[in-house]
C-alpha cells in the first residue's frame, strides 16, 4: 500500500516539475540559472509518508534540515504509531486520565474540533476505532468488520468524547481514540511554510504525501503548475490547476484501499455509517491559503458529497474545490475556476463550474 502512495505522489510532482505545455521551455531556461544556484531539495519519510521539499535560498541547505527537524519533532507528537507521542498517550489513557499536551497539540485538537463543527461532523478525528477495525491505522492489514462489531464501535466515536483544556486532554471512555491522519500533514505543511518564511525562503514547494504548499511563484514569476489526477488512471489527470501562495489536498478512495470479495473499501470513513463514505465522488481537491484546513475539508467534504460541499463552500469563504464525481463530472468552484484549465474532456468527463 505505502507503494502505491509513494508513485502517486511521485506521478503528481513529476507533472509539477516537468509540466506538460511547451512555453514552459522558455521560462525552464530562466529558471535553470537559479536553480543552479539556489535551488535545495530533499526526500524524506515522515508521517506514514514520503516528504519531498523544493526550496530556493542560498542557505537552503541549512534551512532544509531544520525543517526536517520541526517535521521530526510534530511526528513525534501527532503520530499514533510511535507509542510515547502525545496523541498516543491520550489514546492510551482513554477513560482513566487527561494527559499532558503540547501547545501544537493543543493547537491541531482545537482546529480539528473547529472543523468537525464546521462540517457537522464529517470531520471526526474520533473515528479512530473504526479505522482501526478496517485495519487501516496500520500495516497489519485491512479486513471487513463484522456489522455487530462496527455497531458496539459506534458509541465510541462520537466527537464530544474528547475534552480538551489548556494544557490537557482527555478521552472519556475506554476504547475511545483519535486519529489525526485526516489533518496532520495540513498542520504540519503550515509549520513548515511558516518556518521557511521567517528564514526567508519566497519561491518553492512542498509536499507532504501529496499534501501540497506552493510557495510564493516560480522563480521566473510565473504562477506554480500543478495536475489535478484522474481517480480512475494513476497515469492521467483531468486538468491543471495555476496558483501561487496556496495549499492543494486531494483526498478520495482512490488513494488508500483494498479489495475484499470483488468489492473495494477506502479508508476515509462515514461516521454515520462507519463504512467507507460513498458520497458519489471520486475525489476532492481543495486550494486555500491555509493547509490544515485544506487537510480536513478534503477528507470531510468526501464524505459529505458534492451538494453538501457546494452548500458549505457558498457561506465560507477561504477555499475553494473541485470535485470528481463518480457520474464522470468534474466540477469547480468559481473562485479556481480561472486558474483551472480543464483537460478531461478525452477521457469522457463532464465540465462544470459551480456558482455562489
Ligand atoms: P490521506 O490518507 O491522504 O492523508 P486524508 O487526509 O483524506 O487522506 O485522511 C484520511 C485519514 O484520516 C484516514 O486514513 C484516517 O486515518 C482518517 N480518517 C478517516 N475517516 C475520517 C473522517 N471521517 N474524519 C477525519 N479523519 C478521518
Ligand atoms: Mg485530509
Amino acid at each position: 500500500m505505502k507503494k502505491r502512495i509513494l508513485f502517486l505522489s511521485l506521478f503528481l510532482l513529476t507533472f509539477i516539475l516537468s509540466g506538460c505545455t511547451e512555453k514552459r521551455a522558455e521560462a525552464q531556461a530562466q529558471l535553470a540559472m537559479q536553480k543552479e544556484e539556489n535551488l535545495h531539495e530533499v526526500t524524506t519519510f515522515a508521517m506514514d509518508t514520503v516528504m519531498m521539499f523544493h526550496i530556493y535560498h542560498e542557505d537552503g541547505e541549512a534551512i532544509l534540515i531544520e525543517a526536517e527537524q520541526e517535521i521530526r519533532r510534530l511526528e513525534a507528537l501527532f503520530s499514533v504509531t510511535v507509542s510515547d507521542s502525545g496523541i498516543s498517550q491520550l489514546n492510551e489513557n482513554a477513560g482513566s486520565l487527561p494527559v499532558d499536551i503540547s501547545d501544537d497539540t493543543h493547537a491541531v485538537l482545537t482546529k480539528a474540533l473547529e472543523f468537525t463543527k464546521l462540517t457537522d461532523g464529517a470531520f471526526n478525528m474520533n473515528i479512530s476505532p473504526i479505522v482501526q477495525a478496517w485495519g487501516f491505522a496500520t500495516d497489519e492489514g485491512n479486513r471487513v468488520p463484522t456489522d455487530t462489531e462496527i455497531e458496539a464501535l459506534m458509541p465510541l466515536t462520537v466527537s464530544n468524547g474528547l475534552v480538551l483544556e489548556d494544557d490537557t486532554a482527555y478521552l472519556q471512555e475506554v476504547g475511545m481514540s483519535v486519529d489525526l491522519g485526516g489533518i496532520a500533514k495540513g498542520y504540519t505543511a503550515d509549520r513548515i511554510v511558516a518556518l521557511l518564511e521567517d528564514a526567508g525562503v519566497t519561491n518553492g514547494w512542498i509536499s507532504l504525501g501529496g499534501n501540497l504548499y506552493m510557495l510564493g511563484t516560480k522563480t521566473d514569476g510565473a504562477l506554480w503548475e500543478l495536475a489535478v489526477q484522474n481517480p480512475l488512471d494513476s497515469t492521467d489527470y483531468v486538468g491543471m490547476i495555476s496558483i501561487s501562495d496556496a495549499s492543494v489536498v486531494t483526498s478520495g478512495g482512490y488513494q488508500r484501499y483494498f479489495e475484499e470479495d470483488g468489492k473495494t473499501y477506502h479508508h476515509i470513513i462515514d461516521g454515520a455509517t462507519g463504512y467507507p463514505a460513498e458520497s458519489g465522488l471520486l475525489s476532492v481537491t481543495i486550494i486555500s491559503e491555509n493547509s490544515t484546513k485544506a487537510d480536513a475539508l478534503s477528507t470531510a467534504l468526501y464524505v459529505m458529497g458534492l451538494e453538501e460541499s457546494l452548500a458549505l463552500w457558498r457561506v465560507e469563504q477561504d477555499f475553494e474545490a473541485i470535485f470528481i464525481t463518480e457520474d464522470g463530472r468534474v466540477v469547480a468552484t468559481e473562485g479556481i475556476a480561472e486558474q483551472f484549465v480543464f483537460e478531461g474532456s478525452d477521457n469522457d468527463f463532464i465540465y462544470e463550474v459551480a456558482e455562489k
